[in-house]
């Protein structure tokens, strides 16, 4: 398998350092608000990564941190404490944020197909693995104390910037207005291990430390949550690309500073997902979120076929036009495969199978390229083959695209005729299709909301609207 490796910036073999075994890394949520389906893309696209490294023979163990504390509003250690800052939103406790927030996250995921990885820390289950660390760092010469904190003495290293793509101007972004530079800070791109001078009086969680009451930076987080867990040697380790620099550049300095030698070979960086607007994080002044987007009636599968048909190191562009668009295709599919039900099934036939499978790994095995795994997928419908046969091979790409394809197939064969659905609702959407002829989108949406209201599901297939209850 070849995988863009953002640290070499090539594509190359992956090959794991121990034959047949993965050791794979993921960077959790932050807990103190719901995942926007920006976010959401990464971990859709990383599933993808695991399942098909899993379907290719691979045991692989995956691991993800949730961040519970220690992540200011800027990766560069300025800002809010994000997670004080929603407590304090929801009046509620730092801890019943996190609670709240990490279960809202794995139900997203579930809606999503994406599979639950290993294991999964909370950085408060951790904190004596981070003083570990930080105290190796600090007789190695590597971390100083400067008012109170210790920091990561960025100077002793001969590369920090190891992803190309960054320098050191780029610290400079992301840091608003009005925040003063820490001038405890020996160079611009130090990083905070352990914060003891906490800016924030009224800090919830505190530990104590060799030096003082207080808790760790959040990049120490995912190095020593890695460690634990998977050892000194890392595989790969995923993220969104925002998390490139300074989060991920910072993990890799420190952790190759305690271990003394090379730690994570591969990296795995999802691109953003952006609005027409520029970079996404709200459309039409709505955070969107997996509810969001199923209150307007679209299935979260749906979203998940969306980030299929592009490549993970491409940006996409969200709009509910393309959404609506993935979501015609994709009942479309969703009713071919059930006309394949139908039909008379036969054996599944060998030959065929192995062919059009070979494909479908092609297209993964070149960068998990699931737009042209997607393509296989669609040259099975039309393939010279028996319906068992390609029944068999949907389910088979299916155990990596996660699509619940053949299920679905099967609902729509065994659904009786159209339901009957009210004049009221019929008027409603009609004057939505007016709207979206007329380009009117925003007065579309606000009918679609509306009939969402009601109880009513509206899709877009190729054949045309198609109206359900929910
Ligand atoms: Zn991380």
């Amino acid at each position: 398998m070849k995988l863009y490796n953002s640290l070499t910036r090539k594509k190359e073999e992956f090959i794991p350092r121990f034959p047949g075994k993965v050791s794979m890394y993921t960077c959790g949520p932050t807990v103190y608000h719901y995942a926007h389906i920006g976010n959401l893309r990464s971990y859709i696209m990383e599933d993808v990564l695991e399942k098909y490294m899993r379907f290719s023979g691979l045991d692989v163990k995956r691991v993800m941190n949730i961040t519970d504390v220690g992540h200011l509003t800027s990766d560069g250690d300025t800002g809010d404490d994000k997670m004080l800052k929603g407590a304090k939103r929801e009046h509620k406790t730092v801890m019943e944020i996190a609670k709240f927030y990490t279960d809202a996250f794995f139900e997203d995921c579930k809606k999503l197909n994406i599979k639950t990885p290993d294991v999964i820390e909370p950085a408060t289950g951790c904190i004596d693995e981070f003083i570990k660390v930080i105290e190796g760092l600090i007789e190695k010469g590597y971390a100083y104390e400067a008012g109170g904190n210790i920091y990561f003495d960025t100077s002793k290293l001969e590369k920090y910037y190891v992803f190309n793509d960054f320098k050191e101007e780029d610290l400079a972004v992301g840091v608003r207005e009005g925040v003063t530079e820490d001038a405890n800070k020996k160079n611009k791109a130090d990083f905070v291990l352990w914060f003891t001078k906490s800016k924030f009086d009224d800090q919830e969680l505190k530990w104590n430390s060799p030096w003082g009451i207080g808790y760790p930076g959040w990049h120490i987080e995912c190095s020593c949550i890695s460690m634990k867990n998977l050892g000194e040697y890392l595989d790969i380790h995923c993220g969104g690309i925002d998390n490139a620099f300074p989060h991920h550049t910072n993990e890799i300095a420190q952790s190759e500073a305690y271990l003394g030698h090379e730690w994570c070979r591969y990296w795995f960086h999802v691109h953003h997902l952006n609005t027409n607007s520029g970079k996404m994080s709200k459309s039409k002044g709505e955070f969107l979120t997996v509810s969001l987007l199923e209150s307007k009636g679209y299935d979260p599968i749906v979203y998940r076929f969306f980030c299929l048909n592009s490549h993970y190191r491409k940006s996409l562009v969200f709009s509910y036009e393309n959404l609506d668009n993935a979501a015609a295709s994709f009942n479309k599919l969703v009713s071919r495969i059930s006309a394949i039900l139908k039909e008379k099934q036969g054996e599944v036939d060998k030959e065929s199978f192995d062919t059009l499978k070979a494909s479908f790994c092609e297209a993964m095995d070149n960068d998990i390229n699931t737009s042209l795994a997607l393509t296989a997928l669609y040259d099975v419908l039309k393939a010279q083959t028996t319906a068992a046969t390609k029944i068999a091979l949907i389910n088979e790409f299916d155990k990596v695209l996660s699509l619940d394809l053949v299920k679905k197939a099967e609902q729509l064969k065994s659904e009786n005729n159209e339901e009957d659905i009210p004049d009221e609702i019929m008027e409603l959407v009609e004057k939505r299709a007016v709207a979206r002829r007329e380009k009117n989108f925003s007065l579309a949406d606000s009918l679609r909301d509306e009939i969402a209201e009601k109880g009513y599901i509206i899709e877009e297939t190729r054949q045309g609207t198609r109206i359900r209850k929910k």
